[in-house]
Parts: structure tokens; sequence; C-alpha cells
């Protein structure tokens, strides 16, 4: 059977430059896991990086065109509500037959499936959680030309106008699966990702990883040794020397994830490596981030998400200040500036939990680096189908949907006062992100003088929020024409100072 796998391409607007949410870092091996379970089944696969590769859709229709495969795969990732150019390109990809069969995979659909189906008649199904193993049913099934059977994990109309889906459990032994299949577009990003473990023990009530995944053990690791494996192979064949660890959460839970943590310490560090991780306050510890360190660990992402412990609780974060605090002692002990999730803007958030908040990464050295204090002082909770959040939000009647898609929803903040505050932080640090953009996604070359540009625009960012808060706090309300005013004064601000970087 030939199978084409598609990522495709990704436009997004400037209003959602700096959003990442819209599909985690832990999906970016999806295709090359489902790829590397379709070769050992006998499968002539090929893979298109419409994104890394900056094709367009004249362009993958071209290799379509040529290759004509049985089954077209597309890991679909959400596009903050504008889907339409992909799903135009699969109609016609469809009606013109350069594909019998089209599904598509990842966690956006996983979640949205319904409406997938519904919306975009050239899919005719939609893999539900991880793709392995329905991939290589499906391709099973279509190369003996059997009627498609129930597959579990696939979810497909029913021919009477409804939708069935069969649920899979997710794999059990993550040993057994096959390594990814990497592409030259994947090789050439900074550092090689891989992927240790999936899915997360946590439950935070923002995230969406678990609902991917599905009932089951919610954390599964594959092996150190399994691990190293792999690393040796692409050491070998591509000579590389650094890694990141994808996993939503690289520790496991307690004593056994800090144990396993010290075993793959132990295999990395005589091969010289350097490599990054993800990781929950809660499970950085002194005794086993210095091995790490010792073994190649040179940056962390932390989700400390608030400096206020009711905020954290609101968040099912099950975490503590005081943990946020350790984790950042410990970090910073061992030679290692973390980068931080944070989320400074909820829906239920108060002027009050705004202060402590900004307070609290005052106070922790956490507003002296600009890409850092850009994006700890705007972000605000997105709301995706699939968490908590939305569920509890719908269920108050507070969440509204557009009639594209359900998957994102809006709610609104309770206080006017906390909207009006991240309403000019989002318009602000927008103009910086775009600015920012070149250099930020190593496009282009940082010029001479840059870093003192950058501590002066710092400065003032955090003077626009401290001084908007202030304001606020003060009883002052901010208008459209205020906010306007506050927002356009910083453009010119902003601009003037980077001149040198942003021309
Ligand atoms: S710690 Fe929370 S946000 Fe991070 S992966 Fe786990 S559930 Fe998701």
């Amino acid at each position: 059977m030939k199978i084409l796998l598609l990522e495709h391409p990704r436009s997004i607007t400037p209003e959602r430059c700096n959003d990442i949410a819209n599909t985690p870092l832990s999906s970016c091996l999806l295709t090359g896991y489902a790829a590397g379970m379709l070769k050992r089944k006998g499968h002539e696969v090929d893979i298109v990086e419409g994104y890394l590769d900056g094709l367009t859709y004249e362009e993958i229709w071209n290799i379509l065109d040529v290759l004509k495969p049985d089954i077209l795969g597309v890991h679909m990732v959400y596009h903050w509500k504008t889907d339409l150019a992909l799903f135009g390109f699969l109609e016609r990809v469809k009606s013109e037959g350069l594909a019998s069969t089209i599904t598509v995979y990842g966690f956006y659909p996983t979640i949205a499936f319904e409406d997938i189906l519904k919306r975009a008649p050239a899919v005719d199904s939609v893999m539900v959680g991880e793709p392995e193993m329905p991939f290589a049913d499906l391709a099973g099934s279509a190369s003996h030309g059997a009627h498609l059977p129930p597959i579990p994990g696939l979810a497909a109309r029913d021919g009477s106008g409804g939708i069935r889906c069969l649920k899979q459990r997710p794999v059990d032994d993550l040993d057994l699966l096959p390594f990814p299949v990497r592409t030259e577009a994947l090789y050439r990003l900074p550092e090689v990702n891989l992927l240790g473990s999936r899915g997360c023990y946590g439950r935070c009530t923002f995230c969406s990883i678990n609902s991917f995944y599905g009932p089951g053990s919610p954390w599964r690791w594959r092996s150190p040794e399994n691990i190293i494996e792999e690393i040796d192979g692409i050491i070998s064949e591509k000579g590389a020397t650094d890694f990141y660890f994808t996993d939503p959460n690289f520790f496991g839970p307690g004593w056994r994830g800090q144990e396993r943590a010290l075993r793959i310490a132990s295999l990395l560090k005589p091969r010289n490596i350097r490599f990054g991780i993800e990781a929950r306050v809660n499970d950085i510890h002194d005794e086993v981030i210095g091995p790490l360190v010792e073994a190649g660990l040179r940056h962390i992402l932390i989700g400390l998400e608030s400096g206020k412990d009711d905020s954290l609780r609101r968040m099912n974060k099950m975490t503590t200040v005081a943990q946020n605090e350790r984790a950042l002692r410990i970090l910073r002990k061992h030679g290692i500036e973390p980068n931080v999730g944070f989320i400074m803007f909820e829906p239920d958030s108060s002027l009050e939990d705004i202060r402590i908040n900004f307070e609290f990464l005052r106070r922790n050295d956490l507003l002296k680096n600009l890409s850092v204090t850009a994006n700890v002082l705007y972000h605000h909770q997105i709301i995706l189908e699939g968490t908590e959040a939305y569920h509890h939000l719908r269920k108050e009647g507070r969440l509204e949907t557009g009639p594209s898609s359900s998957y994102e929803g809006t709610a609104y903040f309770r206080l006017p006062e906390v909207a009006a505050l991240a309403n000019i932080m989002r318009q602000v640090t927008n103009i910086l992100f775009t600015c920012m953009e070149g250099i930020w996604s190593g496009k282009i070359i940082e010029p001479p003088g840059a870093r003192e540009k950058y501590s002066e625009v710092n400065r003032m960012l955090v003077k626009v929020f401290g001084d908007s808060l202030r304001a606020l706090e003060g009883g002052e309300r901010f208008d459209e024409a205020q906010t306007a005013s506050v927002v356009r004064e910083t453009e010119k601000e902003i601009t003037g100072i980077l001149e040198i970087v942003c021309r």
C-alpha cells in the first residue's frame, strides 16, 4: 500500500502569532511514529514536510499528482479557526482522485473528530489518539481490499448519517514501537526531537494532553536503554550532538520517575551530548538535576503558571508557589536559567491576582530577559476543547464558540479592569513579537548593539504593565480610546528603540 503522510502548511494570523497551544510540541513526532509503524508492516511511505519545508498547496499538489497514494494521512494542526485552505485543498485532492482515502490524525482532530467529519466531506476517517495502531489496521484492511471494518481508534461516518468511533487503549509498552522516521527537515532543526515518554500524571484544567491519549495509564515511559539505542543510532548516522525531549513531562511520578531520570543521566553522560526537557516543578530535585546537568542537560521548560496558590489550585496544578520558587533556585544553582510557562490572565483573575503574579515575577528575577518578559506579561489562558476548563466554563454558560468550529472557546474576563490590562498587553506584545519574528526564529542575524536595545524594550514593557496595573488599581477605567492611545504610544517607542533590529 502506498501512503503519503503530510505535515500541512501552517498559517498563523498576526493576532495569534505567539499563541503556542494550538498543538503541543510532543505531537511533532506523530507523523514519524506513524511512518515507522507503517514501514514495519511493509507499506511504502513518503512524508511531505509542507510546514518545515515551506511548501505551498500547489507544490504539495504536484507531489501528490506524481505519487498518487492509496492513503493520504494528514497531521492536522489547529489553525485558530482558519482551516479553510486545508479543507479546500483536501476537497480538490479527493474530487480529482489524487488519493483514494484521506485520513487525519493529531491532537486537534482527536478531540474535534465529529466537527471535522461534519465539516470536511473529503476526510474519510480520523485517528482518535495515538495513530500507530489504527493507521496500521487501516492500511492493512485497505490492502486486503476488505470493506472497512470497525477499527479501534478510528472514527468514520457510519453510512446512516452518524459517526462511529471505537475507542482504543493507549500502547502498553512503548519500547515495542519502531523508532520514528525523521525527515531531513526535522534534522535541520537546531535539536533532534525525541519522545521518551507519553502523557502526564498531572491534571491541569487548561491542558488536553490526557484527553488525547485517552483513559489508561496517564504517564507511560520508554526504558532508558530503548531511548539510548535510538540516540546512538542518530549519533552514528547524523553525528547529532543536540537533542530535545518533547515529553510533556520528562519525569514520571515519585521516586521511580526520579530513578529513571538518574538512569538516563548515567547512560547519556559518556555520549557527550546536550539536551533539553520539560517538567513539572514538583519533580525538580537537587539530587537528580545535578547528574542530569553533568550528563548534558542545558535547558528546561517548567510550568510555573502562577505566583498565587489560589490560582494554582484553581488550575488544579497540584503544585505550590513555594515549589515554584524552590525549582527556580535548584535550576539556577546548577547553572540553568529555565524557560517558564506562566498564565498571567485567567478568566476569573482579579487585579489582586495580577498584582501578586507581577510581584512573584519581579521577586524571582523573571522580568529581565525580553523574550521571557514579553511572554509572561501577556499570556492568557487559551481554552481548547478536551480540557477541564472548557468543560467547566461551558457548563457555567460562560463559553462562546464560533460558528466555524467549537474547538476553541472564549470566556470573557469576569472583571472589565482585568480585560483592559489583558487587551493592552496582548496588543503591545503582538507588535513586539511581529517585530522580533525574524530574529527569534533565527531567520535574521542579530545586528551589533541589539542586546542593549532589548534591555531598553524590556524595561519599557515592565513599566507599561506596572503603570497600567497601578492606574487600574487606583480606579481608572481604560475605555477604547485610552487603550488605543497607550498601545499607539508604546508601539512608537518599541519601533523607535528597535529600529536597527526591525527594519
Ligand atoms: S503538568 Fe499539567 S500542563 Fe503540564 S503536561 Fe501535565 S497536565 Fe499538562
